[in-house]
């Protein structure tokens, strides 16, 4: 099997930190400053011996005029619109903001399988209390993921292989 995952949000909730730590490269950009990943960048990943492609997007800032943010919006709907299964990341330590509904929006037109990451779940066996906040996004149960450590991953490509 040979499906496309692509990994989208808004800015600088770790899209970049996941896709290196699922690649088990660092080949993305991973910085503090919002929209560094302005191109979409692929690279092959493996879990439990199944390839897919995974691909990293600039992000998505919903209503954003500004040229680099609607061009990079343009981006990761170019990927959305090739990818299988689309990775949501999103970030415990703001709660789910107003972009988060309008990319959940986005992604729900766009029919295809979406798993939710809720990223920066950085502490082990407990989750913060906004963690459940995330289930009103209404795409399914949220996982908890930690991209700096490495927790969750698994749960969250177990996932996106139920849906592939
Ligand atoms: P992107 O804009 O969504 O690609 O976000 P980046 O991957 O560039 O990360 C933005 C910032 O969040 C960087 O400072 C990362 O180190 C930090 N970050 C990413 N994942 C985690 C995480 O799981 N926990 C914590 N505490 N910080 C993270
Ligand atoms: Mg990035």
């Amino acid at each position: 099997m040979n499906g496309i995952v692509a990994v989208v949000g808004r800015p600088n909730v770790g899209k970049s930190t996941l896709f290196n730590r699922i690649v088990g490269k660092r080949m993305s950009i991973v910085d503090d400053t919002p929209g560094v990943t302005r191109d979409r960048i692929y690279a092959k990943a493996e879990w439990l011996g199944k390839e897919f492609m995974l691909v990293d997007t600039g992000g998505i800032e919903p209503d954003s005029k500004d040229v680099i943010l609607s061009q990079m919006r343009m981006q990761a709907q170019l990927a959305i619109d090739k990818a299988d299964v689309i990775i949501f990341v999103t970030d415990v330590t703001s709660g789910v903001t107003a972009n988060d509904a309008d990319v959940a929006a986005m992604l729900q037109k766009s029919g295809k399988p979406v798993v939710l990451c809720v990223n920066k779940c950085d502490g082990i066996g407990e989750v913060p209390p906004e963690f459940y906040e995330f289930y009103n996004l209404g795409l399914g149960d949220p996982i908890a993921v930690s991209s700096v450590h490495g927790h969750g991953t698994g749960d969250l490509l177990d996932a996106v292989f139920e849906n592939m």
